[in-house]
C-alpha cells in the first residue's frame, strides 16, 4: 500500500519560473514515467497560452507546467537526498520543489512568470515505480 506524503508535503510546494519554458514536455514523460502512467494521465501538465498578439507586436506566448492532484512533489525521492525527477529532467531550470518560505523568497528574486504551487494538504498518494 503506498503510504500517505502529507506529513513529509507538510510546508512544502513547486515553484514554476516559467519564463524559460520551453515546452519540451520532458517534465510530463518524466513524470508518467516515475508512476508508470497510462497516456492520458499526468502528474504535471502543460498549458499553452498563444500566440496571439496583443498589439503593436506585443506577443503573448507561455507554456507553463501544472502538478495535477497525483503529484505528490516526490517525497520519497526528497527524503533520499533527491530532486523530484521534474525539477531533475528540466534543462530550463523552471521548476523547484522545496519548502514554502524558501520558495517565496526564491520567487521575490525572479520575474513576474512564477507560479507557486502549494501541496501541503493536497496529495493523492501513488505507488511510484522509481
Ligand atoms: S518545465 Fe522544463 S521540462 Fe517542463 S516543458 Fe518546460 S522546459 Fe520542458
Ligand atoms: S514532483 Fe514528482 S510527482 Fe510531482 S510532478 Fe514532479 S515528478 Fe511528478
Amino acid at each position: 500500500m503506498a503510504k500517505d506524503t502529507k506529513v513529509e508535503n507538510a510546508g512544502y510546494g513547486m515553484l514554476i519560473d516559467y519564463k524559460y519554458c520551453t515546452g519540451c514536455h520532458s517534465c510530463e514523460v518524466s513524470c508518467q514515467e516515475r508512476f508508470g502512467m497510462p497516456a492520458g494521465e499526468f502528474g504535471i501538465k502543460l498549458s499553452q497560452n498563444g500566440p496571439w498578439d496583443h498589439g503593436n507586436d506585443n506577443w503573448e506566448w507561455n507554456w507553463v507546467p501544472i502538478p495535477t492532484q497525483k503529484c505528490d512533489l516526490c517525497a520519497d525521492r526528497r527524503a533520499a537526498g533527491k530532486k523530484a525527477l521534474c525539477e531533475q529532467h528540466c534543462q530550463a531550470f523552471v521548476i523547484t520543489v522545496g519548502k514554502l518560505e524558501d520558495l517565496v523568497k526564491q520567487m521575490d528574486e525572479g520575474g513576474k512568470e512564477q507560479v507557486l504551487f502549494n501541496r501541503t494538504n493536497d496529495v493523492a498518494p501513488l505507488k511510484a515505480r522509481y
